[in-house]
């Protein structure tokens, strides 16, 4: 049997290591990814505000790939055939007995009028880095951070902000600029729970950043960024985290994906429409927020579910939601957030929040950790 996993971010590279460990080596194992190198994405923030370097958050795919028998394809897919049970790649079709689909997303840059040529949006390690060359630039003025309506990366929203804060006032600039915080929902950090939300207010107020709730945008131009209730900002720079869609690839996929592009799936993870297809991470279609660390739980189960059709052992496995999250709020301080899930991603039944030091030496160690590990 021939199990192909496309992607090698936390989605993919968890998969691939998880089936390549429950099935006998009589079985091939492949991994396709576009980028020959692994990003530890969480630290994007980081590289940001200058306490990355890239080299410190990047790892080789191709060599942890070949020492645990896996291959690596270095290629781009173009789009996937689930009826012939094929994927069509820059380098040939590849041809698949099972698939795990952890292509991640794209940013849905047409979510709001003039996000596009006016915003900088950091979604990957070349962003980081060109919005890092502009705050070096940067002298003093106007900063708008964007949590747009409908982004599934909120804490990251919020880590800029805070962090831009304590970053500007090591500069020297922090009284030469004003941070405008803009988020669309009711509450500050709201998908963290009451407590996370209660404490990032009260973090955002103390740092004297200008934010404001219940403010989803109309649209974005030159210099402003307008609220669909009339409010208009003046920025020099605009950090803006919009909502997600599907990739290209997995678009072209026909029946495989939703219209925005996301494949759906059940808790196994499994394809509601293919049941050789298994989807993990962003690509997948659930609803409310996309993290690393949901990839790489559902990666597991979708590898273990892989396993147990192809050996016929084991029991089948099933995703259980829930919403960790470690967030440097700068100035050697951070917020750890834990939220459960109710079954099939429903409202929150528990949720706790604190602050102090160690949310970032945990969030720090978790990279290091993860890099160490699987690297
Ligand atoms: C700024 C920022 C901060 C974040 N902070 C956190 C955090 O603190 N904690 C947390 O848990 N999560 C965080 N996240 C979210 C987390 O990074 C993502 O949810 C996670 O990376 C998703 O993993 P994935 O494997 O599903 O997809 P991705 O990481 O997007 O990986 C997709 C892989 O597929 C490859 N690929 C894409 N298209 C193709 C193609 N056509 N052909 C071949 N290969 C392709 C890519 O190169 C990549 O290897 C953050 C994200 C951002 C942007």
């Amino acid at each position: 049997m021939r199990v192909v996993v496309l992607g090698g971010g936390f989605g993919g590279l968890i998969a691939a290591y998880e089936v390549r460990k429950g099935l006998p080596s009589r079985h091939e194992v492949f991994l396709v990814s576009n980028a020959g190198f692994f990003v530890f994405r969480p630290s994007l923030p980081w590289v940001v505000l200058g306490s990355r370097r890239p080299h410190q958050i990047t790892a080789d795919l191709a060599p942890a790939l070949h020492r645990r028998g896996i291959s690596f394809v270095q290629a781009t897919v173009e789009r996937i055939d689930p009826e012939r049970r094929r994927v069509m790649t820059t380098r040939g079709d590849i041809e698949y007995d099972y698939l795990v689909a952890a292509l991640g997303a794209h940013l849905d840059r047409e979510a709001v009028p003039g996000l596009d040529p006016h915003t900088d949006c950091i979604m990957w390690l070349d962003d980081a880095l060109r919005v890092r060359e502009k705050l070096e630039r940067f002298a003093g003025g106007d900063i708008a951070v964007l949590e747009v309506q409908g982004t599934p990366i909120p804490c990251a929203a919020y880590e800029i902000a805070l962090g831009l804060d304590a970053y500007l006032r090591r500069r020297g600039l922090r009284e030469k600029t004003r941070i405008h915080f803009l988020t669309h929902a009711k509450a500050p950090f709201d998908v963290g729970g009451e407590r996370a939300s209660y404490l990032i207010a009260r973090e955002l107020s103390k740092r004297g950043i200008n934010w404001r709730v219940n403010a989803p945008l109309a649209r974005v131009e030159k210099g402003w960024v307008r609220t669909e209730d009339g409010q208009a900002f003046r920025a020099d720079l605009i950090l803006a985290f919009p909502p997600y869609r599907g990739t290209d690839a997995v678009l072209r996929s026909g029946s495989l994906a939703d219209e925005r592009g996301f494949i759906p799936c059940g808790a196994t993870m499994e394809s509601t429409r293919y049941p050789d297809v298994f989807a993990v991470g962003d690509a997948v279609a659930f609803a409310g927020p996309k993290s690393g660390r949901m990839a790489e739980l559902q990666a597991r189960v979708a590898a273990r579910n892989v396993v147990s059709r192809i050996t016929q052992r084991g029991r089948y496995r099933t995703y259980q939601p829930h919403l960790m999250c470690a967030l440097d709020m700068g100035a050697g301080k951070g917020l750890f957030a834990y939220r459960r899930e109710t079954a099939g991603q429903g409202p929150a039944f528990f949720s706790t929040a604190v602050t102090g030091r160690w949310p970032v030496m945990m969030k720090a160690a978790v990279e290091k950790y993860f890099l160490a590990v699987h690297f």
